[in-house]
Parts: structure tokens; sequence; C-alpha cells
């Protein structure tokens, strides 16, 4: 059967090129990167190499990254880390409606435990406004947090600007890079930003390995007690080959990006102008130019997101719906309510994403497989039925 994997912003499959960089730290070169006999200060210096790799491609001096253990760790390192450090300063955050779960629930958490949020909505297009940031901002606001880019709808926020204000007021401002990194320019002095959260996995590295960036002299909490690595900020022995893949995925990623970025959007543009040729009422999610290269979202009318997802499983194609993203709930995604969409819309969407090894071939096997799929469950949908008369 064909097989088209177009779900990149889920993950990456790991760059061959990492994978081999990574082995020998299994087995040959496995020492505690914190004992001091050589076999430890090879892991070590294998690990400081890709903290130079990665400060080099953000902007930043090596000693401002921290390694974690992915994004979700990194979000909450950032949002805890400095609620906690800054608790006799203030007790307010200000950050979007549209946050990947990673940064909305450490913020709910700290609303239980008495801090205030203000969730920052977001235009048609999923724009967070600075001037809607601004005045969110009081004298107790500890912290602002807004993602560098949406992972569902590919929207890419003015940071730079949202930087600008939080520094004019004196507020520490953290964005979750998670979709940029390795795929758009991303560097901290020109986004303004204190604290900026990656993760490898999704730039062809390993899962479970990824860094927060926190700008020199941030005050911060540590975020696991224990040993003294990465500075006391985050204990626990090093990921040595799940660094050393993070560092020779950026490294990749520094020299494939231009191409890949103009490739993205390029076919990402011609498919969506063919997807809203080819199937009637479909809507495009998300701002059409301040986007991901590799980013689709579409509405389909009359559709169930999780039964297009299926029959698009069946015909080997692998993408992703904001219909019931965390699978357990009915809720249409948080990020689609958020820029206005009703909920019998918001649960056909379907989400596209391309990445390295995306094809033009993909794209077009999709554009013949999915207007099949969908008049195929609109005409079995009462809904499209009633409508038609
Ligand atoms: C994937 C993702 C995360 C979570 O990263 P993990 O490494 O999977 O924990 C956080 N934020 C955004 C925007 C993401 O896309």
């Amino acid at each position: 059967m064909r097989k088209a994997y177009l779900d990149y912003a889920a993950t990456t499959p790991c760059d061959p090129e990492v994978l081999e960089a990574m082995k020998p730290y299994f087995f040959e070169k496995f020492g505690n990167a914190s004992s001091i006999y050589s076999l430890g200060q090879e892991a070590k210096k294998a690990i400081e190499d890709s903290r130079e790799k990665l400060a080099a491609f953000l902007g930043a001096r090596p000693d401002e990254i921290v390694f974690t253990s992915g994004g979700t760790e990194s979000d909450n390192f950032a949002i805890k880390g400095i609620t906690y450090a800054l608790k006799q300063k203030g007790d307010h955050i200000v950050t979007s409606a549209i946050e990947h779960h990673a940064v909305s629930e450490p913020a709910k958490f700290l609303e239980k435990q008495g801090f205030k949020v203000t969730y920052v909505g977001v235009d048609s297009q999923g724009l967070v406004s600075p001037d809607d940031i601004k005045r969110a901002i009081t004298d107790k606001t500890i912290l602002i947090s807004v993602m560098h880019a949406n992972n569902e709808i590919g929207t890419i926020q003015p940071i730079a600007e949202i930087g600008r204000i939080a520094k004019e007021k004196g507020v520490c401002f953290h964005t979750d890079a998670v979709q940029t990194v390795g795929h758009i320019p991303v560097n901290v002095d020109e986004l303004n930003v204190d604290l900026l959260s990656l993760s490898a996995h999704k730039f062809y590295g390993p899962k479970g390995a990824g860094a927060l960036y926190i700008r020199k002299g941030t005050r911060i909490e540590s975020f696991l007690h224990g040993g003294d690595q990465e500075r006391d900020r985050r204990a626990s022995t090093y990921n040595t080959p799940g660094i050393v893949g993070l560092g020779k995925a950026i490294e990749l990623c520094s020299k494939t990006m231009p191409e890949e970025a103009k490739f993205q959007t390029a076919l990402r543009d011609r498919l969506i102008k063919a997807l809203v040729e080819k199937i009637p009422e479909v809507r495009l999610n998300g701002d059409p130019l301040k986007r991901l290269p590799n980013n689709i979202n579409i509405s389909i009318r009359y559709i169930e997101g999780e039964s297009m997802l299926l029959s698009l499983d069946m015909a080997g194609i692998a993408c992703s719906t904001g219909s019931a993203c965390t699978s357990t709930s009915l809720e249409p995604s948080h990020v689609l309510l958020a820029i206005g969409l009703p909920h019998e819309i918001a649960h056909g969407s379907l989400r596209i994403t391309f990445g390295r090894w995306t094809k033009e071939e993909d794209a077009e096997y999709l554009l013949e497989s999915l207007p099949k799929i969908v008049s195929k469950l609109r005409a079995m949908s009462p809904l499209y039925d009633k409508n038609r008369l």
C-alpha cells in the first residue's frame, strides 16, 4: 500500500545522521558525564559540543542553555520556575488562549495554588495582539508566555514586538518555540525573549531530549532537585545520547533549513489552493502568510475529523485533526474555538504537516484520496443531506 506521513508537527523521524552520531554514546562512550575519569569526560565534552551548536543556532551563550527531557519539561520549567522565583514580586501571569497544553496546564496548576492568569484571546487568524498583551500587564505581572508558532494552525506570533513590551515593562518573557526551532530562524535577541523552549523530536532529533534557553541574569527556581548537573538548575544524570542527537539535529537544520522552508512553503501554498478548489466548503485555518512553512490546517464542513483520519489511515496517510486531539475528550481543539470556529466546523478540521522527507508525490496522493473520502463521508452524513435540500 502507498504511504504518506503528513504529521511532522506531531513528531519527526530521527535523521539517520543523528542516529549515527548518537550510537557510540550508548555503549563505547557510555560514561556518566559527571565522572572525572576520561570515559566520563568524553561524554561531558560531547554534551558541551552540543550546547555550543544549539547556542550558536539561537544566538545565545552556551551557559544560557539547560538540557531537559523535551518541550513539555522546558515549558513547565519556565512557567513554574519563574513564578516560584518571583512570587514575592507578584502573582500574575499573562499568556495566550492558544498555547500548547504544556504551557496552559502548568498555568492552570498555578491558578489552583492562588496565582492569577490572564489568557489573552486571538483574532480569527490566530494572532495575538501585542496591544492586548500590553493591556493585560499589571504591576503584579511576573511572567508573559506566548508561543512562537502554533502547533495546530501554524500561525507565527509577533514575538519580537511582545518581547519589546515585556522589556519595557520589566516583565520576564517566555516563548514556546517547539514548532519553530529547526524550521525557521530563531534568534533569542531578535525575538527579545528571556526564556525559550525547544524539543529535539520536532526537528529530526530523538524523543525525550529538549532544552530551555534562560537569558543570563534571569532568576529561576531549579526544576529537578538532586545532583548539581546543569549548574544546579536541572538535576539528573545527563542523557548523553539524547543531547548529542539534539546537537547533531540542530547542526543539520542550520544547513538545510532555508531550502527546506522554501520547498515546503511552495508545496503548502499549492496544496492549499488545490484542496480549496477540489473540495467544496473548505476553509483554511490560521494566517495565510504569517504561517509555518510546513503547516496546513483546513476545516471541511459536514465532516467529523476522526472518521476522516480513519479513512485516511486506511489509505496509508497519516494526518491529524483538532477534533479530538486529546482523544479522550469530544471537545474540539481550544485553538480552533479561540479563532472563533463554531463547534461543528471545528470538529471537521484536518492538519497536514510536511517535513524533510515529504515529496511532491505525497501531496498529490493526499489530493487524490481526500476528495473521495470527503464525498463518501458526506454522503453518509444526515447533516449534509439536510443542507442540500
Ligand atoms: C510538541 C510540542 C510540545 C511538547 O514537546 P515534547 O517534547 O513532546 O514534550 C510543546 N509545545 C509545542 C508547541 C509542541 O508542538
